[in-house]
């Protein structure tokens, strides 16, 4: 019997029980202080009503012989995968209905698809990241190379045509970052995955917080996308589904590499290994992308950039530099006389009662940075804005 040795490699991450164990440290300390969470990338809005109701509806369909439903198909329902292309439709993106496959979240989708490439890949990673890409690909003992994200790039690296990568990461706007590509930046990615043959994996968690013009909601707003990128996505950051589960991804028809047709692949892994979502949680799905659910949607949206304006309007009195809160629920700072991003933390915490995250624990390069993060509630941020202002000013 052999295990997977590849497991070995794997870095133990303590980042968010570290933080949490500190923060239950300081809570014990001093009973009498309030924290001020603005850690943990989870949203805090609750679910909105119109997904509410479609979720008890469907419910009760469950419950009568009449409209009870067993398996649905692997790839989601129709009712929305269409709901979903035509959400893409809004930012000028025209998806056939059968290149989107509905799943119970982008992080299942963004490890699943590994399975659909060979071992011997070099993978592109830019750091700093969402640890997940990481994590997945030392699982399947790929190589990884890193593309710098710095205050030099605006923490948006692009390509470089002395790296050689078969598969790359982008993910914006970025977790932690906030920064979020234009179109035209990402026609660059393009064009080099393009001319390698690469395929590129391009994470648009985020794409609902986009606000400005020029910037990409979608890697297929670039012409030649299609022909070399698999896009995820989710109603986590969205339309508040952390707890509830769904996202998806699209894998379009004209997606082909050495003869195989990706589309094709990913159809008959998912048909494998994968038995669909829950009927319920589809049907709250839709109706997040409702008029009545966007409508809904957008305004948690408009509360959660409220609480980034915040956070920015802060750090700009303070002269503290920073990338996001415009175009992302995340403002990536500049720690403040210190280089280490976990000293920060701790001074943060112990004076202020301000929680945030170390940039240290999304790479190397987040080292001298911290993120902050817009999804507490807006009383939770003025306070917290306001303790940073006391703390800097
Ligand atoms: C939150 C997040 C996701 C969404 O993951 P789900 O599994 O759909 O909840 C994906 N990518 C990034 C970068 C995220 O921060």
């Amino acid at each position: 019997m052999k295990i997977n040795q590849n497991y070995r490699n794997l870095k133990e991450s303590y980042l968010f029980s570290d933080i949490a164990r500190k923060v239950a440290a300081f809570a014990s300390k001093y009973p009498e202080r309030e924290i001020l969470k603005m850690g943990i990338g989870d949203v805090t809005l609750p679910l909105a009503p119109a997904v509410v109701s479609a979720m008890e509806e469907a419910a009760r369909e469950q419950g009568e012989k009449a409209t009870f439903r067993g398996y649905g198909p692997e790839q989601g329902y129709p009712f929305l995968r269409e709901a979903i292309r035509d959400y893409y439709k809004t930012f000028g993106v025209f998806l056939d209905a059968d290149e989107i496959f509905v799943s119970d979240g982008a992080k299942s989708d963004l490890g699943n698809v590994l399975d659909l490439f060979g071992a011997e890949n070099t993978v592109l990673i830019p750091d700093p990241v969402y640890p997940v890409y990481v994590d997945t690909n030392t699982m399947a003992g790929r190589k990884i190379v890193f593309a710098a994200a710095n205050e030099q790039n605006g923490f948006l690296p692009m390509p470089d045509e002395n790296i050689e990568a078969d598969i790359i990461y982008i993910c914006s706007p970025n977790n932690p970052t906030g920064a979020a590509y234009s179109v035209k930046q990402l026609r660059a990615w393009v064009e080099y995955a393009n001319r390698r043959g690469a395929v590129i994996l391009y994470d648009a968690a985020y794409e609902s917080f986009v606000s400005e013009a020029g910037l990409a909601r979608s890697i297929y707003e670039v012409e030649g996308a299609r022909e070399c990128a698999i896009e995820f996505c989710s109603f986590s950051k969205t339309a508040g589904f952390t707890g509830t589960r769904c996202g998806y991804t699209v894998v379009p028809f004209a997606l082909e590499r050495e003869g195989m047709n990706l589309h094709r692949m990913w159809l008959r892994r998912q048909t494998t290994k994968f038995n669909g979502v829950s009927y319920i949680v589809q049907r709250g799905a839709a109706a997040a992308f409702s008029s009545a659910g966007l409508e809904q949607i957008r305004q948690n949206i408009s509360a959660y950039r409220a609480n980034a304006k915040t956070i920015c309007a802060a750090l700009d009195g303070l002269k503290i530099w920073y990338t996001g809160g415009k175009n992302s629920p995340y403002v990536w700072l500049k720690c403040p006389g210190f280089s280490d991003s976990f000293a920060f933390f701790d001074y943060l915490l112990e004076r202020a009662g301000v929680v945030g995250t170390p940039g240290g624990g999304f790479g190397r390069n987040g080292e001298g940075y911290f993120r902050l993060t817009a999804f507490a509630d807006g009383a939770t941020v003025q306070k917290a804005c306001k303790k940073l202002q006391e703390l800097f000013g």
